[in-house]
């Protein structure tokens, strides 16, 4: 008997759901494997395949952990993603936002609290792909893989300054303290 792999069973999946919302947890039942497996999936699809699946990234009508699948894929939309961004132009977008995920600040080396792992960063289209966005350095920004998944309950609204101080004066004193080493780091 041929063993369907997990990818195969996301594809058949979200094809089955053509122009329907489904959660995230509706993908990892459908993938059946580990649970970060079917975010790998998913990506592929998108990034390498160019699937038109959405996130709450490309669309302000879905939640985060919510995917649609717009339309069937066609062949000619069977171009790469990723690959198409040549390795200056992934340099250029990662130089100009300072190797930080542009929508939950994280940068790699930090440890992701939502996941526990360490952060990636991948590079992600403003407008996507399968909305007509074009790879340029305009449309293009760096995101981690929570991030790029849509996976994360955060806007991509830059926080002002005054909450920024909040959060630190209501944080422990060693929290404060790796705030003040790393703005010493950072402006000296
Ligand atoms: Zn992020």
């Amino acid at each position: 008997m041929r063993k369907v792999g997990s990818k195969e069973k996301i594809r058949q999946f979200l094809i089955a759901h053509v122009g329907q919302v489904v959660s995230s947890i509706q993908l990892r039942d459908a993938a059946g494997k580990g649970v970060s497996e079917w975010a790998r999936r998913v990506r592929e699809l998108r990034e390498d395949e160019g699937w038109p699946i959405l996130t709450n990234n490309d669309s302000t009508k879905l939640k985060p952990g919510e995917y649609l699948l717009e339309h069937l894929p066609t062949k000619s939309k069977n171009v790469t993603f990723t690959r198409s961004i040549s390795a200056k132009l992934r340099a250029e977008v990662l130089d100009r936002n300072g190797f930080t995920c542009q929508m939950c600040g994280l940068t790699p080396g930090d440890i992701d609290p939502d996941t526990g792992r360490k952060v990636r960063l991948h590079i992600g289209h403003i407008k996507d792909k399968s909305l007509g966005g074009k790879d340029e350095l305009s449309n293009l920004r760096a995101l981690c893989s929570s991030c790029n998944q849509g996976a994360k309950n955060v806007t991509g609204e830059k926080p002002t300054a005054i909450w920024l101080l909040s959060q630190i004066r209501r944080a422990g004193l060693d929290e404060q303290r790796a705030v003040y080493e790393w703005l010493l780091k950072k402006f000296g």
